[in-house]
């Protein structure tokens, strides 16, 4: 059991811009865990709001004793408390780790990941596309570009939201998702939006308000006519309970909280408790994509987007029919190279 951790630098598309930065590239860690003859890849996508850096990745990397990420000496829960108990936090880490488990693990027994968690293909959600805050007349070219997506993923909070919503419709009349990354700062104003959006034909509204404060949150929740959705509030399985106060869904990430095991006990809360479920990702190639995409039937809507929107993913672009991926019958993640 070896694990060799490489930095790679994603090329975006287009820079890409929501309520509170701008940026061009973005730095990810891949890892490969290999085991007679047999190779399990990962990938750690760091978001900046988490603290996490390709430095302290490797330095996470280095505190595993390897015999107890055996995936055929422990169970996969078991390697999961193994990691999630090294130290707190490095989600991302934790989650190059264990999507490689769940890789090597497919390939030990000859199955593709979405098998482990009895995931039924036929219900997988069609995937938006993302479409960061920009001039309109480029958030058009976007759109125009992308029309094998069948939802488009708005990014607001930039004061002229309305004209970039008006620029999407020009060029398409798929339902959109809104995600206002915490953007919006007066609760009245945000729910006068939402109606407006929803006249738009948003499905679903992410993160309208600072992520501390429930309380606004929650008020624009109660009143709104449309899902509202915690992204940046939601990190992990223990705030599963606490969010359902405040918002009608929750979406996870597998970066956020520390890959595919406890994104599967998530969603098993969530569908508990009764909220709505989003699976999304940060800017990913297609290795932390597959892995996530592998539980999305599980969830209502997926945002899984990351291999589109960058020029340099080492690894095949998923196939889509219909704007859903298609999971592979391939044992593990069903990744190849280009
Ligand atoms: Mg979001």
């Amino acid at each position: 059991m070896k694990i060799v951790a490489e930095n790679y630098q994603l090329k975006l598309e287009y820079p890409f811009g929501i309520a509170s930065y701008t940026r061009t590239t973005h730095d990810v860690v891949l890892i490969k865990i290999t085991y007679q003859g047999l190779t399990g890849y990962g990938e750690a996508s760091m978001a900046k709001y988490l603290g996490e850096t390709p430095q302290s990745v490797h330095s996470f990397l280095k505190k595993i004793d390897k015999d107890y990420i055996h995936p055929e000496k422990y169970t996969i829960p078991e390697i999961y408390h193994y990691l999630n108990g090294i130290e707190t936090g490095n989600t991302a880490a934790k989650a190059a780790v264990d999507i490689a488990v769940h890789d090597l693990y497919g390939k030990i027994h000859q199955q593709s990941c979405y098998k482990i968690y009895q995931v039924n293909p036929e219900n997988m959600p069609v995937t938006s596309l993302t479409v960061g805050i920009d001039k309109p007349e480029i958030i058009r070219e976007k759109v125009r570009k992308s029309l094998q997506f069948k939802s488009v993923k708005v990014k607001l909070g930039s004061g002229y939201d309305k004209a970039i919503v008006e620029a999407v419709k020009q060029e398409t009349d798929v339902p959109l998702y809104i995600d206002a990354n915490q953007g919006w700062t007066d609760k009245h104003e945000a729910l006068d939006m939402i109606c407006w959006l929803q006249e738009k034909g948003a499905v679903f509204v992410e993160q309208p308000m600072d992520k501390n404060d429930d309380d606004a949150n929650g008020w624009i929740t109660e009143h709104s006519p449309l899902p509202i959705i915690a992204d940046e509030a939601m990190q992990r399985l223990a705030d599963v309970d606490r969010l359902k106060s405040y918002y009608s869904g929750i979406n996870i990430k597998l970066m956020k909280c520390a890959g595919m095991y406890e994104a599967s006990e998530i969603i098993k809360k969530a569908q508990q408790t009764g909220l709505k479920i989003m699976i999304g990702c940060m800017t990913e190639t297609s290795c932390a994509i597959m892995a996530a995409a592998a539980l999305a039937p599980l969830c209502d809507w997926a945002d899984l987007d990351g291999p589109w929107l960058i020029t340099n993913n080492p690894y095949a672009t998923p196939a889509l029919a219909d704007g859903k991926i298609i999971l592979s019958e391939k044992p593990g993640l069903g990744l190849y190279s280009v």
